[in-house]
Parts: structure tokens; sequence; C-alpha cells
């Protein structure tokens, strides 16, 4: 109600208030629309942000009016389906307009207070990793309008507001006690890109020596130097953690997964326990193909919104 208040439309609500929330809140499920588009976008390579202007319907090639384009409303008024041809519209839509949401709200819900300069660089930072991570998911690949966006964005980001990296190790030793400039702040941030990108270059590296494969993505090496240029060195070194704990527990399970799917199967060929070293080799094999990108957002996500919290949590914190 505030924000309909005449004297709340002549000042803007304050950025630590309530009313602010709820506007920033719904800026990110506008947002969450449009990174659908990046999302869909970015992968292909006939098509950019600008090109088309309006989005159509892949189906019926019908360009959208505006009342088919309102966040998650659309979607479930017409119940997951286009106007025109009745082509069912994917649920990832609607998800990525909640997470837009969900994502500007936490970023304002833990920013200090009144810094609007630290609550546009985290929204836009965890719009980018939404982005990786739908198309990390579909394409087994990381756009580069993300991560090398990402490593140029950061250092003006840090220069820009320095406080980004107020408790960062390498701008902490470079004021010497004195506040973060933004010269300490732009150390932070290319430390940070160093160490994250060095770490999983080395780690892909030995592992191409020891599969005789690719064993990491270029992409995730440039995902997590970008990363690192906006949680800085400590932040890095976390993401890094709770990237590697969560993938694999879930590397573990999607390698269950298949080895319950052979089994099934061999089951009903009344195979019995012969099958179970083929089911084992199986599902070590295909379950082993996850993208890794999600995971590095996840951390980045993560300790870019709350680090200190996070931190105490890990075994080598502090
Ligand atoms: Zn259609």
């Amino acid at each position: 109600m505030a924000l309909l208040e005449p004297s709340a439309l002549l000042a803007f609500p304050p950025v630590g208030s309530a009313p602010f929330g709820v506007f920033w809140t719904l800026v990110g499920l506008f947002v969450g629309s449009f990174l659908n588009v990046c999302i869909h976008r970015f992968p292909l390579e006939d098509q950019s942000i600008f090109k088309p202007v309006r989005s159509h319907c892949p189906g019926c090639e019908r360009q959208l009016e505006w009342v088919e384009n309102i966040p998650v409303l659309s979607w479930l008024y017409q119940r997951g389906k286009c106007r025109g041809c009745k082509m069912g519209i994917h649920w990832r839509y609607p998800l990525v307009e909640i997470l837009g949401a969900a994502a500007f709200y936490l970023a304002w819900y833990m920013a200090p207070a009144e810094d609007l300069g630290i609550l546009l660089i985290h929204s836009t930072v965890l719009s980018g990793l939404i982005v990786a991570t739908f198309v990390d998911f579909d394409r087994y690949e990381i756009p580069d309008q993300v991560s090398i966006g990402g490593m140029w964005a950061a250092p003006v980001a840090s220069a820009l507001v320095p406080a980004l990296h107020a408790s960062g190790p390498v701008a902490l030793a470079m004021a010497g006690g004195g506040s973060v400039d933004w010269v300490a702040a732009l150390a932070e941030c290319a430390a940070g890109m160093a160490l994250g990108g060095g770490f999983l270059y080395g780690v892909g590296w030995i592992g191409t020596r020891i599969y005789k494969a690719e064993a990491m993505g270029f992409g995730d090496v440039k995902l997590i130097a970008a990363g690192g240029g906006f949680i800085g060195t400590q932040g890095v070194v976390g993401a890094l953690i709770i990237a590697v704990v969560v993938a694999s527990i879930f590397g573990v399970l999607n390698i269950l997964r298949f080895y319950h799917v052979v089994r099934t199967r061999q089951r009903r060929r009344r195979l019995g326990n012969r099958g179970i070293p083929e089911a084992i080799r199986t599902a070590r094999a295909v379950g082993r193909y996850l993208p890794f990108g999600p995971y590095l957002a996840l951390g980045i996500g993560i300790v870019l919104l709350d680090w200190k919290d996070v931190l105490t949590l890990l075994p080598f914190g502090h």
C-alpha cells in the first residue's frame, strides 16, 4: 500500500525498506522473463537478445502479445499452452521467472542496508548464474556471454564498488588497516579470478593426463574465474568446496539412478544377479556425465550472498 501513497511516489522508498524489497522482488520477476530469453537464445548462433526484438512461439511462429508475456501469470492462465497452436510451454519458463524473483529478493534481503551498488551487482551476478545453470543442464556448455562477460564485469564492478571486497584478505592486506579502496578491491578481484580459474584449470590439466580425455570443461574454468572476481580469494575457495560436495552427492545419486534403471531392465529379461557387474559398469559410465557448471553457480551464489555464515559451516572456513 505504501507504494501507492503520493508521498511514497515523490520520495522513492529507501533501499533498506520493505516497500523497496517488494519492488525489487517484482523487478526480479520481470528480469526472470528476460533470463528465459537469454537461456533460449545465448546458445543459438543466429539469434541474440536483441534479435528478434519480440518473442515468438517456436510452434506457430506467432509473435507473442503483451498479455502472453506476464511472468508466471500468463503461463498459469494459459495452462502451460500457447494461445495459438496449443503447443506446450515448458514449466521451466515460470520456474526461471520465480527464481529471478527469489534471487532479487535474496540479494535485497542479504545486502547491507542502503547499499544500492552491492544490491545491483549481486542481483546481476545471480541472474548470470541462473542463465549459466539452465544452459549447462540443456547443452553441457556455459555461454561465453555469462562467463567471459562476467570476467570483464568483475573488475569494473570491483573498482566502482570497492565495498564488494571489504572483507577480502588480499584487499585488507593491500589497504593495510585502512578502508578498502578501488585499487585494493581490484587486487582482490584479480586474485580471486586467478585462484578460481587457475585451480580448475590445474584440475582439468591433471585430469586430462590421467583419464586421457577432457576431464573439466573450459566453460567451468571461465565461470569460476568470473565468479572469483566477484567473491574474492576466500569466497572462491568456499564456492569450490560447496560445488565439489554438492556435485559429489548428486553424482552418486545419478549413478545409483542409472544402476536402478539397468537392473530393472535386466530383471525384465530375467538376468538375475549375473547382470550386476554390467549394471555397475553402465551406471558408472553413463552417470558420470553431469554438468559441473550448476554446482559452481550454486557455490558462487551461496558465497556471494552470505559467505561469512556459510564458511563457518565448512571444514576449512575462517
Ligand atoms: Zn504457438
